[in-house]
């Protein structure tokens, strides 16, 4: 296959971002770069370089597809405060076996870690801090105070 320069652009721009980006997002940074690319030029060169094996089609159940460059066997971890999505290694499998489904050819099990990533871990800890301070008199007094001026 032809490296056009769509795919070209394409591969460098998820090479250099590991948000798992959707192909809207692409779409708006490719065309920075390419005016005049179209969203239909976009999905159409992403199906590419999947058929090409240079990217992974995601999909984490919540609803827009990710595009993500990197081939090797991961999972992923979604940031349910702000919805970053970052590659999780799993060195050793879980063996999970489907319970009831005796007679189904099981031949992928996808796994999501949900919670929250350390830059929203670490601001929720800055708004605990900053409710402490809300609390304290000196503040409160000075709430009131504006209140009545008013
Ligand atoms: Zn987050
Ligand atoms: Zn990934």
């Amino acid at each position: 296959m032809k490296l056009t320069p769509q795919r070209q652009l394409l591969f460098n721009l998820l090479h250099e971002n590991d948000s798992h980006p959707t192909a809207e997002s692409l779409f708006e940074i490719a065309s920075k770069q390419m005016p005049g690319i179209s969203l239909r030029t976009i999905y159409q060169t992403l199906g590419e370089l999947a058929e090409m094996g240079e990217l992974q089609l995601v999909d984490l159940g919540n609803g827009a597809t990710r595009f993500d460059p990197n081939m090797g066997e991961h999972q992923h971890f979604v940031c349910d405060s702000c919805g970053a999505i970052h590659d999780v290694d799993i060195t050793s499998a879980p063996r999970l076996r489907a319970g009831s489904a005796d007679g189904f050819a099981v031949e992928e099990i996808g796994v999501v870690f949900h919670g929250r990533c350390n830059r929203c871990n670490l601001s929720n800890q800055g708004k605990l801090e900053s409710q402490q301070i809300k609390r304290s008199p000196g503040l409160q007094a000075k709430k009131i105070k504006r209140v009545k001026s008013n």
